[in-house]
């Protein structure tokens, strides 16, 4: 029977651990719990395993990893919680302190005994990169790539990565391709690279129905899913939590929905909640948000039912958070078939010389090179006194040639298409693009002219874009003096509208360092687990680095698992 076909027959369904939710939390929860020797049963609600996870960029941010230090990084956990002092508080957090101590020890584990690999980065610096502790490298680590053709017919149980981060028909493209695929002819390593992917692709595209080179978070549920199978653990697709039992006090199993006939599971040791927080309910998120959001690029499917159903059997929720969730900019995209979709702007474009950000009054309102979320919090703030929402990135023409903006790749192409269906908007002078964007005009020659005149001297005096290690790494290092300040200044002019939308929630149901579910009061709920985002997050709103939700999804599974056999690692 393939892993992950449900058993239909009827009767209650006896296991040590029920795991809900096959993102990056719930298929590690399962996947540790599985190895050390538990039975287990991993359920997800839609027709596919990867959540929210399989279309990220699948970057865990683990301090102090024996592969780091492998890789000639020096940092040290000691660092690593002074930034996260510096970054959200030095309030005494029992959890971001096991955060810290267990997290290289657990991509150690996966390493040995699973599939699941990481490397890191060969440098990317924290977002706040200014603060006391903040390291340049070595933090964040990347799954490494996986070739999906090992997973047989389940490939075609991976969520695909979101359309408007693929090209040609499903090919995913990581941030090394884009160079030589933009431009094929620049060198002879340029053209064998660009010849490869393309060759791999074509190749993939005659047996499936996407390519099989998986990237980024693709890859990592790729190699959970991968290495779930290889340990026999059931996955159960359209297998839906309805309700939790509670016997004696005690959460002992659960109802599930499977292929819409229920079955009620026993789980011994505990259910563990991995359903991936709230972050791709625009109604849930609009209990929090104003003005209320349009878009969430999060994954449709996490849509609260953990913490709901959790709440129903006493779970506390933590929503004192700096933010309720974890932002990015988008730009709407319109697809070939008529459906839309969302562009999240993360590092490529807002960083490169020649762009600014502007609100309807046509000035800039924060540093275009900040981290996705502090420019969404830039945008909720302006638009308190100006609309800024949709704020519009404003370039010229060469700048799209040079580096792409949003969906509109770098090259020199036509660009109809995209100014047809007004995803970007071009006019041959500012007035002219001001008046169709509906900008104050006077207003955004103005914020040009200044910006030129801070690309001429390489400082920003207004927001100081350029001055941080994180904003020159998403720069063009080639550009002086400042790789983030360049001058707008040849016609066409263009502009895209971009809006708030979210990558996940930071509110969520309050744990303690082994995962345990806490009423109001702090008492554990027997039997009752929480991981990934169905946990509210230790960086409470904040984002400090690149990975800050799937480093703590991976480490409070693993925790979970291990406190459900019964090797609490409390402190
Ligand atoms: C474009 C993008 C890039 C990102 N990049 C990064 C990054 O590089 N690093 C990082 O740390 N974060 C990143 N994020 C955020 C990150 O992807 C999420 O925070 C993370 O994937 C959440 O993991 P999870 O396991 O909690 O939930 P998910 O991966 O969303 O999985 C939850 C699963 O639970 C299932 N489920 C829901 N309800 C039920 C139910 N009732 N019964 C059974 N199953 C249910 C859902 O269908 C889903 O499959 C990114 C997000 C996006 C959108």
């Amino acid at each position: 029977m393939p892993v992950s076909t449900p058993n239909t027959s009827q009767g209650t369904i006896e296991v040590d651990a029920l795991v809900v939710g096959a993102g990056a939390a719930g298929m590690t929860a399962a996947l540790v719990a599985s190895l050390e020797g538990l039975d287990v049963l991993l359920c997800e609600k839609s027709d596919r395993v990867g959540g929210t996870t399989a279309t990220s960029a699948g970057t865990i941010w683990v301090p102090g990893t024996r592969q780091s230090r492998d890789a000639g990084f020096t940092d040290n956990v000691a660092d690593a919680k002074r930034y996260l002092e510096a970054v959200i508080g030095a309030a005494p957090d029992k959890r971001r302190d096991a955060y810290l101590e267990t997290g290289p020890q657990v991509v150690d584990y996966l390493d040995r005994r699973s599939e699941v690999k990481f490397a890191p980065y060969t440098r990317h610096p924290d977002y706040l990169a200014n603060r006391p502790g903040a390291t340049i490298g070595g933090r964040p680590l990347a799954p490494l790539p996986f070739d999906g053709r090992l997973l047989g017919a389940d490939f075609e149980l991976v969520r695909p990565p979101i359309g408007e981060f693929m090209a040609l028909g499903g090919m995913m493209i990581g941030r090394d391709d884009i160079e030589p695929l933009a431009r094929p002819f620049a060198s002879l390593t340029a053209l064998r690279a660009a010849t490869s992917l393309l060759w791999r692709h074509a190749s993939d595209r005659l047996r499936y129905r996407r390519g099989t080179r998986l990237l980024m978070g693709n890859a990592l549920v790729a190699r959970l899913f991968y290495s779930l199978r290889r340990n026999g653990v059931p996955v159960w697709c359209n297998a839906s939590l309805q309700e939790l039992t509670v016997a004696g006090g005690r959460v002992c199993g659960a109802v599930l929905l499977v292929d819409g006939h229920p079955r009620r599971v026993t789980a011994r040791r505990g259910v563990v909640l991995a359903t991936g927080g709230f972050g791709g309910s625009v109604a849930r998120l609009n209990d929090y948000v104003r003005p209320p959001l349009a878009h969430a690029v999060a994954f449709a499917g996490a849509a609260g039912d953990g913490i709901r159903m959790a709440r129903m059997v006493g779970a506390f929720l933590e929503d004192d958070h700096a933010s309720p969730a974890f932002w990015t900019p988008v730009s709407e995209t319109a697809w070939l078939d008529g459906g839309c979709g969302a562009f999240p702007h993360l590092s490529l474009d807002r960083a490169k010389p020649g762009l600014v950000a502007v609100n309807a009054a046509g000035r800039r309102f924060v540093d275009e090179a900040v981290s996705y979320h502090e420019f969404v919090i830039g945008m909720h703030r302006s638009h308190q006194s100006v609309p800024t929402i949709p704020a519009w990135l404003v370039c010229d023409r060469e700048f799209i040639e040079k580096y792409g903006l949003g969906r509109v790749p770098p090259g020199r192409r036509p660009l109809r298409r995209f100014i047809t269906n007004g995803y970007l908007v071009e006019a041959a002078s500012l007035e002219a693009l001001a008046g169709k964007i509906g900008v104050d005009p006077g207003g955004l020659r103005e914020t040009v002219r200044q910006h030129n005149r801070f690309a001429e001297t390489g400082e920003d005096q207004e927001f100081g874009k350029g001055s941080t290690e994180f904003d020159r790494h998403n720069g063009d290092p080639h550009h002086a003096p400042n790789p983030c300040l360049g001058r707008i200044a040849t016609p066409p002019y263009c502009a895209m509208a971009v809006y708030p939308s979210t990558l996940g929630t930071s509110v969520g149901l309050r744990a303690d360092p082994d995962g345990r579910v806490l009423t109001e009061m702090g008492e554990p709920i027997a039997g009752l687990f929480v991981c990934g985002n169905d946990m509210a997050s230790i960086m409470r709103g904040h984002y400090p680095g690149p990975g800050i939700t799937l480093g703590p999804a991976l480490v409070f599974a693993y925790r979970a698992a291990m406190a459900m056999r019964g090797d609490r690692l409390g402190r």
